[in-house]
């Protein structure tokens, strides 16, 4: 283990799967910092990812299992699949 590792700051202190204004479309990817994701619609935990990329560093969009389909409606709406090839 790192030991000058940062100590993990959660962003708010409500359970992840409660909903909270203040997650709401919150990607977090900081150095030391675990990968969060969370839903735009209520801030939960986003189970479902559409569009990220860990390897071109795109963290995507996240959605928790309620509002998944209207992620994914929205999701393909707006464009579809990771642009390629440009
Ligand atoms: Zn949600």
């Amino acid at each position: 283990m790192d030991e000058n590792r940062p100590p993990y700051r959660p962003l708010t202190d409500t359970p992840v799967d409660q909903p909270d204004e203040r997650r709401r479309g919150v990607v977090r990817v900081e150095p030391g910092q675990p990968f969060e994701h969370f839903c735009p619609d209520c801030g939960r935990w986003g189970t479902f990812g559409f569009g990220s990329d860990s390897i071109k560093g795109i963290p995507g969009v996240w959605y928790c299992a309620e509002h998944r389909e209207a992620g994914e409606r929205r999701w393909k709406a707006a464009g579809g699949l990771v642009a390629s090839g440009d």
